[in-house]
């Protein structure tokens, strides 16, 4: 049991995003690992924010699910980055101790090998669906289904990481800090609700799109939806998500299953894409996730050498 931050050492950094640091650490008197969050607010953060924030906090020490990255603890305290507590006023870090991934992100392992083999893109699929499955029950649309927020541990299981909090403190004014991490894998509805009826959409069906987005990308070994050579900027993604045909981006070697389950998570009209229910029925899901095992994505991960 974690009582205060002071219980945990910093080991090293494992990577930053956009609401602040995410650090390996020690709790000192079992030695066990975790990973510790810090989101820093500054004095000009709302207190609209800090309250949606907080609000959010305590959905994420609800969860409780193996697809999805526990939290341990939310502390809410600059103690953490500042022993002498002189970074208290006003602001502060909030901070959440999570379980340890050793396999770091996908984005990570895609950054390593490139591609991954189909058995193994079925299992990064199958269990992110089971995350969203778990999320969606309880009424939790994530909103940033990308690569380096899935998560992999030593044991090949994937988990789903990073929802809401960082978000909502990046994102406060959407308009203006929208960057390519963030809308690259955003659903039609969601990048133009006026014209794909995003307006009516309860936003589920968002987190399918971005799931059909990062299993082709698996497959194809970059982001999908452009070429290599061109920009990721906003009215380039515009263009290729509200009016390009996602059908061009199907690659031909893939197999019958894979190009049919792309398909039904790639539909532009979010009430005919497929829901997390049928997608797990699916026989991508189903057949080929049965050609592979979980120490094969091991394997493919923590290569010996
Ligand atoms: P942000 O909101 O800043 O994107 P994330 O929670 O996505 O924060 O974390 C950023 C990065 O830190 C991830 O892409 C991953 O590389 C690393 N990371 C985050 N959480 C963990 C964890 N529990 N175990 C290992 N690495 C992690
Ligand atoms: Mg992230």
């Amino acid at each position: 049991i974690i009582e205060s931050l002071s219980d945990l050492e910093k080991v090293e950094v494992l990577g930053h995003g956009d609401g602040g640091t995410v650090y390996k650490v020690r709790h000192k008197k079992s030695s066990c690992i975790y990973a510790l969050k810090v989101l820093r607010f500054d004095n000009n953060a709302a207190t609209g924010i800090l309250q949606q924030v907080a609000r959010e906090a305590e959905i994420l020490k609800l969860v409780d699910s193996p697809y999805v990255i526990r939290c341990h603890g939310v502390f809410d305290s600059g103690a953490f980055m500042s022993p002498d507590h002189s970074n208290n006023e006003g602001g502060g870090d909030l901070c959440f101790v999570m379980e340890y991934m050793e396999g770091g992100s996908l984005h990570d392992v895609l950054r390593a090998r490139q591609r991954l083999p189909e058995q193994l893109i079925s299992r990064v699929a199958k269990c992110v669906l089971q995350g969203l499955r778990y999320l969606h029950a309880m009424q939790i649309v994530h909103r940033d289904i990308k690569p380096s927020n899935l998560l992999i541990n030593g044991r090949g299981e994937i988990k789903i990481a990073d929802f809401g909090v960082s978000h909502m403190v990046a994102g406060a004014d959407e308009a203006c800090d929208l960057h390519m991490g963030t809308y690259a894998y955003m659903s039609p509805e969601r990048f133009d609700p006026e014209r794909w009826g995003g307006r009516n959409a309860d936003g589920f069906a968002g987190d399918v799109w971005s799931l059909g987005l990062v299993v082709l990308q698996c497959y194809v070994g970059r982001f999908p939806l452009i070429g290599p050579g061109q920009k990721p900027d906003w009215p380039t993604l515009m263009c290729v998500i509200c009016f390009g045909d996602q059908r061009l981006e199907m690659p031909e070697t893939a197999s019958p299953e894979f190009r049919s389950f792309i398909w039904r998570c790639l539909e532009k009209d979010w009430r005919k894409r497929a829901k997390v229910d049928e997608l797990l029925d699916h026989p991508f899901v189903n057949k080929t996730c049965c050609a592979s095992t979980d120490q094969e994505l091991v394997n493919f991960v923590f290569p010996v050498d």
